[in-house]
């Protein structure tokens, strides 16, 4: 009876092991703090019960923990825009850190932009110039139309400005109206690209530097549309750490940050690109 006790206790440590193994990856080695991480997060809010896209509102309390651990740990904020300067010059430092944000939702200015500023963080946001009333959710998969990022209060212009006042902020481009490139022809692609840098920069009165892919669909004819632009660097969804930063600056792969991990896989994120074996 005891040894059939021990047997399952056994088989069951077992699974747990391997569980946790390709969950979480601790097994994988640490990539060179050398190779710069650039994050990837779209809210600051918390989850809401039985919501899709939940895996998209990382709630302050984390977001806060998360950069009191990185400024704890010596890493140090840039902007996008920056952190491919310093790369181009050779001057990028060990521990660079880009936090980025995609859509241009209201919470990064009411709860990121607090927190950003009590850790002496940057960040680049990227901005839909006609964010407001448009639904996108259902513009790469049907199935998630009507699917709430709708109802989610976007940045009004008084906002950005404000940010872009403290200077720890950059904004960046993520569209004129967050289509799918990929379903659009070339003029119309342009369009969403170059006209899109142009409202920004008229609008704010800067220069807009940064591309984000709209779901991070691309191809070769989107990266010549967008160097062809005037942008200097544009961000993908392909997820893991970019060691050829310089190499193609238009093809940038960032850190996914979900709402849906804890601290534990922030760290193994931070440390290796991915929290475990697949993600
Ligand atoms: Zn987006």
């Amino acid at each position: 009876m005891l040894t059939e006790v021990y047997w399952v206790i056994f088989v069951l440590a077992a699974i747990g092991s391997v569980y946790f193994s390709v969950r979480y990856g601790w097994w994988r080695p640490t990539v060179s703090y050398e190779s710069p991480r650039v994050l990837m997060y779209h809210m600051i809010r918390d989850g809401i019960p039985d919501a899709k896209f939940n895996g998209l509102r990382v709630s302050p309390e984390m977001f806060d923990r998360q950069l009191k651990y990185l400024n704890e740990k010596g890493w140090t904020f840039h902007t996008i825009t920056e952190l491919h300067e310093l790369a181009e010059k050779g001057l990028l430092a060990e521990k660079s850190v880009a936090i980025t944000f995609d859509d241009g939702y209201e919470d990064n200015f009411i709860n990121a932009f607090p927190i950003i500023k009590k850790y002496n963080a940057k960040a680049t946001i990227y901005l839909v110039v006609d964010r407001h009333d448009r639904d996108w959710s259902g513009k790469r998969k049907e199935k998630n139309q009507g699917a709430g990022l709708l109802l989610e209060p976007k940045l009004s212009d008084d906002q950005v400005k404000e940010m872009l006042a403290s200077g720890v902020i950059e904004i960046g481009s993520h569209t004129l109206t967050h289509d799918n490139l990929m379903s659009l022809d070339g003029q119309n692609k342009r369009k969403e690209i170059h006209d899109s840098r142009s409202k920004i920069r008229s609008d704010f009165d800067i220069d807009c530097k940064a591309f984000c892919y709209p779901f991070g669909l691309y191809g070769m004819e989107e990266v010549e549309l967008v160097k062809k632009a005037g942008y200097t660097t544009a961000t993908t969804v392909n997820t893991g750490i970019d060691h050829r930063l310089t190499e193609h600056p238009c093809e940038i792969s960032r850190i996914t940050i979900s709402g849906k991990d804890g601290f534990y896989a922030f760290y193994q994120k931070m440390r290796t690109g991915k929290r475990g074996l697949f993600k």
